[in-house]
């Protein structure tokens, strides 16, 4: 693979994303030229904080609409680009309509914007924000890998469009991805799978499922505890770092799990307690499975009693030395990014303190 031309534009969709957001600026702080694909334009309000990393960095950001589901949408963003980052897609567990809300933006956006770098000879690269949901669909999957971990070999294989309609939506956008990319040899595929994602994004309103979460640790919806569920976490910042790295570094290929902490909700909850005591009604306990398969459904809609039985009581546990190893990444404490998160709730007033 030839050198990726830093001089060249790259363009960047759905840059109103909590994860796109630190992308961006990242980008511009390091002086690039960045092509923003958004839905709309015109709210100010939204591109508020991405309009402000760039002033106060050396880099410029230059805004084009574009959708997802609309034809040639990508066409004039795409003009010049060297690499393209594709972050676009919903991260929304409670939808009404899983085909329409996840499965067919995820994929048919994945098209459009594939389709259209086949379309654009100056395009060398594509990083593709995947998740580690393509890689594994419940935590009992785990019981089946070869080593105990997963890895970059392992796909998702038990989602569907009923059972984790997001996981699948993202497993059949990067297998379609991947699809396209073989079929040609001119541009390359580097694909980022990170866990769930965390920290303080560059503005407080998203509408990523990282923050409904965030805020539940501390809105009262878990004081009564919350059940032992193993997950993995990454940083919002260096995931960033993690998409600059994979589109910057040569020998970059493949897949890479992104995740720096195999951890689980009292694991993300303790964090909390030690830093902000208990002026916030933080979950201070483990629920039995039992209790969370009976009433779990009843709290929360989008978890399902077959989620509940394939996810609870069973631990997370990734292998992300393919990050380290190979685009040198380094990751934050648990700690600093989850004080940090909820700091950022706190500072907003999305989250107040006990009465
Ligand atoms: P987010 O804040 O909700 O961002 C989603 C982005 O996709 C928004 O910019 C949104 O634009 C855009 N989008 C949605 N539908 C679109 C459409 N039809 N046309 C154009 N743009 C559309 O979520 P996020 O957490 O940053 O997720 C970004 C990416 O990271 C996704 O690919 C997600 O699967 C992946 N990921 C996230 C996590 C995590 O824990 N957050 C973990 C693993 C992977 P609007 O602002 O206009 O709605």
């Amino acid at each position: 693979m030839d050198q990726i031309d830093k001089n060249k534009p790259v363009m960047v969709t759905g840059a109103t994303g909590y994860v796109a957001g630190w992308v961006v600026k990242r980008l511009l702080g390091d002086g690039m030229t960045v092509h923003a694909t958004v839905r709309d334009p015109g709210n100010g309000e939204k591109l508020k904080e991405l309009n402000a990393a760039a002033d106060q960095s050396p880099g410029k950001i230059v805004y084009f609409k574009s959708d997802l589901l609309e034809k040639e949408s990508f066409k004039d963003a795409m003009q010049g680009c060297g690499v393209v980052f594709h972050t676009a897609s919903p991260f929304i567990m409670d939808v009404a309509d899983p085909q329409k809300d996840l499965i067919e933006p995820a994929l048919a956006g994945t098209r459009n914007v594939l389709g259209q770098v086949n379309e654009t000879a100056s395009v060398q690269r594509v990083v593709l924000t995947s998740s580690c949901a393509a890689i594994y669909g419940d935590n009992c999957d785990l019981e089946k890998t070869a080593s105990g971990l997963f890895t970059e070999e392992d796909w998702n294989l038990t989602s569907t469009p009923v059972h984790q309609p997001y996981a699948y939506s993202k497993t059949i956008a990067e297998k379609e991805a991947w699809k396209i990319n073989k079929a040609q040899d001119r541009w390359n595929l580097v694909v980022v799978n990170p866990s769930l994602v965390i920290g303080p994004g560059i503005s407080p309103v998203t509408t990523s499922e990282s923050f409904r979460i965030i805020k539940q640790f501390g809105d009262g919806t878990m004081k009564n505890g919350v059940p032992d569920w193993g997950i993995g976490v990454v940083d919002v910042r260096d995931l960033a770092e993690a998409h600059v790295k994979a589109a910057f570094a040569t020998s970059a290929n493949g897949r890479h799990i992104i995740s720096a902490h195999n951890t689980s909700f009292m694991g993300m909850a303790r964090p909390l307690i030690d830093r902000f005591g208990s002026a916030y009604p933080f979950p201070k306990m483990v629920l039995p499975k039992v209790m969370v398969w009976l009433i779990g459904p009843f709290l929360n809609p989008s978890i399902t009693r077959k989620m509940i039985r394939r996810n609870v009581n069973y631990p997370w546990r990734a292998d992300n030395s393919r990050s380290i190893r190979e685009l040198g990444m380094s990751y934050r404490p648990l700690e600093e990014s989850m004080v940090a998160f909820f700091q950022q709730l706190i500072d907003h007033h999305i989250v107040s303190p006990k009465k």
